[in-house]
């Protein structure tokens, strides 16, 4: 048995800024109308303040943040200029903060910021948002800065939930001459010129994630995830790897152990079943993630020894791919990613 340690022992993410602006123009152009960069979870786990400084310098003047908290903190690294729409709305007592807007999910809400905000009109999701009973409920001349509502199946265009909430927007819309409105997400930009508003909010496809489920992706990818092999060691036939025993090795194999775990958002559900690359190709994974660690069968790699970067994400490995095996969605991978990667940012 041979082991040797390996110089580098930091896994490092490696966020495409241009690669991001680069899908903001594309989405831009496919609405046919201004698109909003959505940056909650910050963005996605990729880095709100990089990936909105990035945006609004290449012309992005809105974006949206879930919470007030998250809103604060981007003001401060965009500075004044840009809307920047809270999609959780302000706790009680927040309401004088005109550097943010609220977004009005309730009738009291609604009232009680008098229009000073994002009013958002429930279509169809049932989760936040005034349904279609209470729009009569507003006062005359109720003017809010921007109608908006949230798609529940874009990513599903043959869904009739979309005709449906469409429909029931164009309607609403009708109560509020003269105040632009918000309609598609990133799968509902695609879905034709009934989902087009004054302001689309796309999020996952700045990042990445495939808008069209099951159809080519038009998106760039936006991160690399490297993580470094701490350890190569060789292993004879029968000899199990990692908890639970769960690889058992088949032939004289080489072990590689890398520095990245389900404590970084590698999920154990990936365990026995995801690859990485090495140059391109494949390296299998085998047995179970662990929570630092993971291991791969390098054994027809002769290139890989302690220091080698492997590739988890990135070079036809997509945070999509990594969902999927993992049993959830791209969106969770991204929200997921670790806070203890080396971080790198390629300009925008
Ligand atoms: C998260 C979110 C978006 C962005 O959705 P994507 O599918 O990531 O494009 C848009 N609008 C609302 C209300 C959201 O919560």
């Amino acid at each position: 048995m041979t082991a040797a340690m390996a110089a580098t022992t930091e896994a490092v993410l490696t966020v495409d800024l241009a690669a991001i602006v680069a899908n903001w123009r594309l989405l831009t152009a496919r609405h046919g109308a201004p698109c909003a960069g959505v940056v909650k979870a910050d963005a996605y786990g990729l880095g709100a303040a990089r990936v909105a400084t990035a945006l609004a310098a290449a012309g992005c003047r809105d974006f949206f943040v879930a919470t007030l908290g998250e809103g604060l903190a981007l003001r401060a690294a965009l500075g004044p200029g840009p809307r920047i729409g809270v999609l959780g709305g302000f706790p009680p007592g927040a309401d004088g903060d005109a550097a943010l807007l609220p977004v009005l999910n309730s009738l009291a809400a609604a009232l009680a910021h008098q229009g000073q905000g994002i009013l958002h009109l429930d279509t169809g999701m049932a989760r936040l948002g005034l349904p279609p009973e209470e729009w009569g409920a507003l006062p005359p001349g109720f003017a809010p800065a921007l109608l908006m509502t949230h798609l529940a199946c874009a990513d599903q265009p043959g869904h009739l939930m979309n005709a449906l909430q469409a429909e029931r927007f164009a309607a609403a819309r009708a109560r509020f001459p003269g105040v632009p409105a918000s309609l598609a997400n990133s799968s509902g930009i695609f879905l034709g010129p009934d989902f087009r508003s004054d302001l689309a909010r796309p999020g996952s496809a700045l990042y990445g994630i495939n808008p069209l489920p099951g159809q080519p992706n038009p998106m760039a990818q936006a991160l690399r995830l490297e993580a470094p092999v701490l350890q190569v060691r060789q292993v004879a036939p029968g000899t199990p790897v990692g908890y639970g025993a769960a690889w058992v090795a088949a032939r004289p194999s080489r072990v590689a152990t890398v520095a990245a775990g389900y404590a970084d958002g590698y999920p154990r559900a990936l365990s026995g079943k995801a690859e990485a690359r090495f140059a391109g190709r494949p390296v299998p994974l085998i047995g179970r993630v662990s929570m630092d660690l993971t291991t791969f069968d390098v054994t027809d790699h002769p290139g890989i020894a302690p220091g080698a970067m492997l590739t988890l994400i990135g070079d036809g490995i997509t945070p999509d791919d990594l969902g999927a095996l993992a049993g959830t969605i791209g969106y969770e991978i991204l929200t997921a990613l670790g806070a203890r990667y080396r971080r790198q940012y390629r300009a925008g």
